[in-house]
């Protein structure tokens, strides 16, 4: 538990976070702001890098992997569009902080992760933060959401791929509704383009924000290794 003195220090930069590297940078959504404002990163960060919990970059969760830097984690959930309807699937839940930007705009988010420890890791952390409009699972998220679990509509209103993948996979594809978005990395190599796609009557309207780069989504939809 953090003493006072832990807890203002991290207010302050979370609000140096907000104003410069998020507001400073275009992200001008209110809500996106306020869930980003509401969600303490120094949970999901390991304790050896407590002291850059707010500084605008990734970090090491274990694994191999990495927690995505504030500034793309809020500038991903301002292109998704996510409102209190949505229901979200979230492809990569790595420590669980973008999970836990996306429960408090969202109405549910489901979250895909490979690694166990990982996903029990962003289990517990929500568990802790009162979060509960989180479904997890264990599983290839580059094969979708499993069929048996999908919410009622059979569909997700918004798609969220926090690893690069070459292509957009097929099954995300189907799984995403008519009028719904989908964002996420896609390219080979170190770096890729982060694209938006709006699907309207099952074709894909795609648009690229920027560059950026990202660890790999392994998987049979994804990169073999
Ligand atoms: N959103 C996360 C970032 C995680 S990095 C955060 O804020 O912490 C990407 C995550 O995708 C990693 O945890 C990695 O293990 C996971 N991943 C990679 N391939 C995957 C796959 N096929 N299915 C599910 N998760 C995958």
């Amino acid at each position: 538990m953090p003493g006072q003195e832990n807890t203002d220090k991290f207010d302050k930069a979370k609000a140096r976070m907000l104003k410069r590297d998020l507001m400073g940078r275009g992200i001008t959504n209110e809500q996106v702001l306020k869930a980003m404002a509401e969600v303490p990163r120094e949970e999901f960060v390991p304790e050896s890098y407590l002291s850059q919990a707010y500084s605008d970059g990734p970090l090491p969760i274990g694994m191999g992997q990495t927690i995505s830097q504030p500034y793309i984690v809020a500038l991903m959930t301002q292109e998704l569009w996510v409102g209190p309807y949505c229901e979200v699937l979230e492809i990569g839940t790595g420590s669980g902080y973008q999970t836990a930007v996306l429960s408090k705009l969202a109405k549910k988010v489901y979250t895909v992760e490979r690694f166990t420890e990982l996903s029990k890791s962003a289990q517990m952390v929500l568990g802790r933060l009162g979060i509960c409009n989180v479904e997890f699972d264990v599983s290839d998220g580059s094969c979708g959401w499993p069929e048996s679990r999908l919410p009622s509509s059979g569909c997700f209103d918004r798609i969220m791929i926090t690893a690069a993948v070459p292509q957009i996979p097929k099954p995300l594809l189907s799984q995403l509704a008519n009028g719904g978005f989908l964002v996420g990395p896609v390219g080979y190599g170190g770096a890729q383009e982060l694209i938006v796609c709006e699907k309207r009557q099952d074709k894909l309207i795609e648009r690229v924000i920027c560059d950026v780069r990202f660890v790999k989504l392994l998987g049979k939809h994804g990169f073999a290794q």
